[in-house]
């Protein structure tokens, strides 16, 4: 099922592992950029709700100090709210009572008129901070679904090809159930096992019972890639002139090895 050589497999979740350091990387870096809009965003938001605040407190004090005025000198009120604007009603000209209520309040109206002036400035600023936000907000989610998504599915595929193929090379080359049997002859290249011919040696130093040490050393074949087409039509070539009936068995010997048995 998988033919995927081991060099491959290996290479394979080497790649999918730094996909997913990479696209963790990436998207980290569009997540804090998104948390430092929002961080901005609720900072002027905090900033607009005070000055609004401020500005009801200077209507309260100039409303107050006009009303009380009024009432003490029995005058009119020069301060009016009409169609929820406030107006002030000043007096230049006439009873000179009237012109001093106008000078007292005329330093409440100047708190008033600055603060409001601010209030619609941090008002303004927290609107753009807003369209901002939200546009940020498309923009993290237009790359959750066009790249993240897409990306962390694809390192996902690489990564588990390569385990899984990488496990099943693993239990190719070391079948545990192989130790048990004492072969006769190397189940890569065929040949006998003799005094010339040892057996291979395993990762751990010991002896493989399979392999030997001209096919499988240390825990590797010496040829990683041969692959079994191959090595059956050169070997093939050390029988072709005898006759069909052992070239046949040879075959049949051959397919049956371990290392080529499917
Ligand atoms: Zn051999």
């Amino acid at each position: 099922m998988f033919t995927i050589p081991d060099k491959v497999s290996k290479l394979l979740t080497a790649i999918g592992i730094f996909a997913f350091g990479y696209i963790y990387l990436a998207y980290d870096t569009h997540h804090q950029k998104y948390l430092s809009v929002i961080e901005k965003y609720n900072d002027q938001l905090y900033k607009a709700n005070r000055a609004v605040l401020q500005t009801d407190k200077d209507i309260e004090d100039l409303k107050d100090n006009s009303s009380t005025l009024a009432l003490k000198h029995d005058q009119p009120d020069q301060i009016i709210v009409k169609n929820n604007k406030i107006i002030f009603n000043r007096i230049l000209k006439g009873p000179s009572i009237s012109i001093q209520i106008t000078e007292k309040l005329e330093p409440y109206w100047k708190k008033y008129s600055d603060d409001n002036f601010k209030a619609k400035v941090e008002n303004a600023i927290l609107e753009q901070k807003l369209s901002y936000l939200k546009s940020e907000e498309k923009a993290l989610d237009n790359y959750m679904q066009n790249e993240f998504t897409p990306q962390l599915l694809t390192a996902l595929v690489i990564f588990f090809a390569g385990i899984i193929s990488w496990i099943s090379e693993e239990n190719k080359i070391n079948p545990t159930k192989q130790e048990e049997k004492i072969y006769g002859n190397c189940q890569s290249c065929g040949k006998v096992f003799n005094s010339m011919r040892l057996n291979g040696t395993n990762k751990d130093k010991s002896l493989n019972r399979a392999f030997c040490k001209f096919c499988y050393n240390k825990g590797k074949f010496l040829e990683p890639d041969l692959q079994k087409e191959d090595f059956l039509s050169n070997v093939s070539l050390t029988y072709a002139h005898d006759n069909r009936i052992i070239r046949k068995r040879k075959d049949k010997f051959y397919k049956n090895l371990e290392r080529w048995k499917e």
